[in-house]
């Protein structure tokens, strides 16, 4: 899920931002909007949408992905199978959460990238799909969009060397089983904080890059206020660079999602996300709705940011 907070004193940025949300969805559905599609632009990076795109359909393929399902199980190895592909080592972090439906086992996936030093920089976005009993949920920009970005990412970043070692993490449990409330979402990166907590290792992060919903066909993403001022600035300025102003928009929101607990922790985090996105948590969150040309344009925006990024993060406190 990821929840958009709303808050009183953000009243009247909120109304415009829906106002815009509903202008959007009305124009998304006009006759005109469909006979003109934007212009395909080439990709700037060794970055890949397409490729991306056909991880997202293969694991769209699988169904539904809650946690602690069969089908999450088929979408690890999937994932696995890929980056096995690549040479790369995954290495899965297994755990226990509780939930309002119980104990249930989760597994966050992780890559490692290692640099020419160990401080590191994390790149993440969760893989499982919000569990319903209603309908028929595939999560293909929710779920799948994020998690066949980390792989073509993958691939992109380990064909080349680099200086700090880079972390991608997929996470498991970032919905809600009932109420995007409490404790009842982001399993998988509380659990990966703490994690790193008690073995020291958060001390070497430096920065998270966090990607959540980045297929939706009609992309506009706006800056989280909640992320961390200096990474919003440099992932907007990179897309401008690009050429991509139009869909890294000047515009604020305010997200919760995986990158929390990372900000709870002082680690300095951007969440990159989409919410207008009108089948958010519907059965129409299907291939219908997703682009490889999205993909591609968040793609080239990451991969073009990081040495900025490298060049900026704060090296670890003593
Ligand atoms: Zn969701």
């Amino acid at each position: 899920m990821t929840r958009r907070v709303l808050v009183a004193a953000a009243m009247a940025s909120v109304a415009l931002v829906a106002g815009a949300w509903w202008w959007r969805a009305d124009a998304g559905l006009s006759a005109v909007a469909r006979q003109a599609p934007r212009p395909v632009e080439g990709p700037r990076t060794a970055f890949d949408g397409e490729r991306a795109m056909a991880t997202l359909r293969d694991l769209v393929q699988i169904g539904p992905r809650p946690p602690g399902s069969p089908e999450i199980r088929e979408a690890r190895a999937l994932i696995t199978r890929q980056l096995s592909a690549m040479g790369l080592t995954v290495q899965e972090q297994p755990f226990i959460a509780d939930t309002p439906m119980g104990r249930v086992e989760m597994v966050n996936l992780i890559v490692r990238l290692p640099g020419r030093v160990s401080d590191r920089l994390l790149f993440a976005g969760h893989y499982d799909t919000k569990l319903y009993t209603d309908r028929v949920f595939v999560g293909a920009n929710d779920g799948a969009s994020s998690a066949a970005f980390l792989v073509e990412l993958a691939r992109v970043l380990s064909a080349t060397p680099h200086e700090l070692t880079y972390d991608l993490v997929w996470f498991d449990g970032e919905e809600a089983f009932v109420n995007w409330m409490g404790y009842d979402h982001t399993y998988g990166s509380r659990y990966y904080v703490q994690a790193a907590q008690k073995a020291g290792a958060l001390k070497s992060l430096r920065a998270l890059v966090l990607v959540d919903m980045v297929a939706d066909r009609d992309l506009q993403i706006r800056r989280d206020a909640a992320s961390t001022p200096w990474l919003n600035d440099l992932v907007w300025a990179t897309a401008k660079r690009l050429g991509y102003g139009g869909v890294f928009v000047d515009a604020d929101t305010q997200i919760e999602d995986d990158h929390q607990p990372f900000m709870a922790a002082g680690v300095p985090s951007i969440d990159i996300i989409d919410l207008e996105y009108p089948p958010w948590h519907t059965p129409d969150d299907n291939l219908a709705h997703v682009s490889a040309r999205s993909l591609q344009v968040v793609g080239d925006v990451v991969v073009s940011a990081i040495p900025a990024i490298e060049a900026h993060a704060p090296t670890a406190a003593p």
